[in-house]
């Protein structure tokens, strides 16, 4: 049985707490490794080593340290298929969904590329009588993030990219679930040019997530998974006086008005409710017609499509929709939010619990849900589902669809379709969620605007990536100088002011 371990000072070290998480094949419910827990010491060596490494690092000059990443991109494109492959054996989603992975991943590592840019400081000439002014962003030190199994590159590279670009050291604690391709990302890393030490992969349970929360050296943690780990994670980060910023669960809801184009918005739903098996964070699991033949033609165009979805393992190629659910257990979960939401009095348009994958019958595949009349009371509208579910939740006017997500605990993504731009321009400006689709179901941003929910979906302060990535892992200093000749004599005893 294959073995993974962690990362640490530049090269592979075995794992010696004795304790192994089992690493799945989804597809054919296959033990395909085993991935080493870390005990504190093992936790404490990385920083160790990444706090030996983090001066230097932070003293090579920002363009120097923007090559590193730049040769990351081409390495990263170089791998693509075999980074692809380790993904999807590991996660399940199909293999162009794990390039987008990785490519979304890549985007942010090329923005890092103009870290001299985004790390200049400012400056005011005169700012007093011979007085200059100027601010400048410095790398905290060793760093921290820990990241969840749905995108196995692209957050990790969310995190270590900025980190790294700004000059600190970084541990990477990757979900458990799927280690491989983070401790691939880093090798290239090093073959990139990164000093050994600066980017450590530490694989482990919630055992290494607290020592990671605990650890003194450790100054910022970025995380991202469930709303519950997240909040844990922030009160734990903060409470040991590190910066955080913990991104959480989502419900996100795509209201459909009476003048969308119905098969722009089917379609949309389809791709957005059932990509990557509805595992990710920016899933739409709500559909919100507006007015009842609105929200018929919608059910009537929504049903064949679920029905005709493929599913399959990754390796039948590019004419799959999506594959496994990433274990038993979430399995598991996602059929039994089903049975509870029939149970609610839901109406189960189209019912995939029976889906069963021929040849590959211990795999973790089901078939798309669609559940019409869903209320804002059940136990499918209130939770996260992370599975190939869509719920319809209908609406008689655009004020009532308004009020549901923004009444809802979470506020990751939403999205409204609509050909009237006074309503899109209301729904933008008035809704409490962070990120906004207009006739765009998935509005993911790029990587030069920043990602961030709003309410249970993210504890703390920043968005990640973009500039918000750069102040999130730098801290200001601000100089004000004066040389000699503009110094009067005598002491001042009150506050100088600009009066
Ligand atoms: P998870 O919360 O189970 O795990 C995330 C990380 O926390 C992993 O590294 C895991 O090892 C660790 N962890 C798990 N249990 C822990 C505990 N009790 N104490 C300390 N650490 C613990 O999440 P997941 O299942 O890997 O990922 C899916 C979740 O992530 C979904 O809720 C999804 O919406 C969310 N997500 C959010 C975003 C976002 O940007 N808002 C992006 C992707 C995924």
């Amino acid at each position: 049985m294959r073995t993974i371990g962690h990362f640490i000072g530049g090269k592979h070290v075995e794992g010696t707490s004795g304790r192994f998480a089992d690493v799945f094949n989804p597809a054919t419910g296959e033990v395909q490794a085993k991935v080493a827990l870390a005990t504190d010491a093992e936790m404490a060596a990385a920083v160790a080593n990444a706090a030996a490494a983090q001066p230097k690092w932070a003293a090579t000059n920002p363009q120097r340290r923007a090559r590193v990443m730049m040769k990351f991109v081409e390495l990263l494109n170089r791998d693509m298929d075999k980074l692809a492959e380790a993904l999807s054996r590991e996660h399940g989603k199909t293999l162009p969904d794990a390039k987008g992975d990785v490519i979304r991943g890549l985007e942010v590592a090329e923005f890092c590329i103009g870290a001299p840019h985004l790390l200049k400081g400012e400056f005011t000439e005169g700012a007093g009588p011979g007085i200059d002014m100027y601010s400048m962003r410095q790398p905290l030190g060793v760093v921290a993030g820990i990241t969840p199994f749905n995108f196995p590159a692209m957050i990790p590279m969310w995190k270590f990219c900025p980190a790294i670009a700004c000059g600190n050291a970084f541990i990477l604690k990757p979900s458990e679930r799927d280690p491989s391709v983070p401790i691939m990302l880093a090798e290239l890393m090093i073959e990139a040019g990164l000093p050994a030490g600066v980017l450590n992969v530490v694989n482990g349970d919630k055992s290494a997530v607290d020592a990671i929360l605990d650890d003194e050296t450790i100054q910022a943690v970025g995380f991202v998974g469930s709303t519950p780990i997240a909040q844990y994670v922030y009160a734990r980060a903060t409470a040991s006086g590190k910066r955080a910023q913990c991104f959480g669960g989502a419900k996100n809801h795509m209201i459909i008005m009476p003048d969308a184009d119905m098969d722009q918005a089917a379609d949309a739903l389809i791709g957005a409710g059932y990509g990557a098996a509805g595992e990710r964070c920016m899933a739409v699991s709500v559909a919100v017609p507006v007015g009842a033949s609105t929200a018929d033609a919608l059910i009537a165009k929504l049903a064949p499509k679920v029905e005709a979805l493929k599913i399959g393992p990754y390796t039948a190629g590019d004419d799959v929709d999506f594959g496994p659910l990433v274990t038993k257990e979430a399995l598991a979960r996602v059929k039994g939010l089903v049975d509870q939401g029939v149970k609610e009095g839901a109406t189960l348009v189209v019912d995939g619990r029976g889906f069963k994958m021929q040849g590959y019958e211990n795999g973790y595949f089901m078939g798309g849900c669609l559940f019409d009349n869903v209320t804002r009371d059940m136990d499918i509208y209130k939770t996260e589902i992370f599975g190939p579910v869509l719920s319809v939740v209908r609406a008689e006017t655009y004020e009532e669809a308004l009020e549901l997500p923004m009444s809802h605990e979470y506020g990751n993504g939403t999205a409204i379709f609509t050909r009237d731009g006074d309503t899109a321009r209301d729904f933008a400006s008035r809704i409490n969620i962070g990120m906004v689709g207009i006739n765009v179901p998935i509005p993911v941003p790029l990587a030069y605007h920043t990602f961030g929910g709003w309410k249970r979906s993210g504890f703390g302060d920043l968005n990640q990536h973009g500039p918000d990535g750069f102040r999130f892992y730098t801290r200001t200093k601000t100089v004000t100088s004066r040389w000699p000749s503009g110094l009067k004599d005598g002491a001042e005893f009150s506050i100088p002011t600009m009066k």
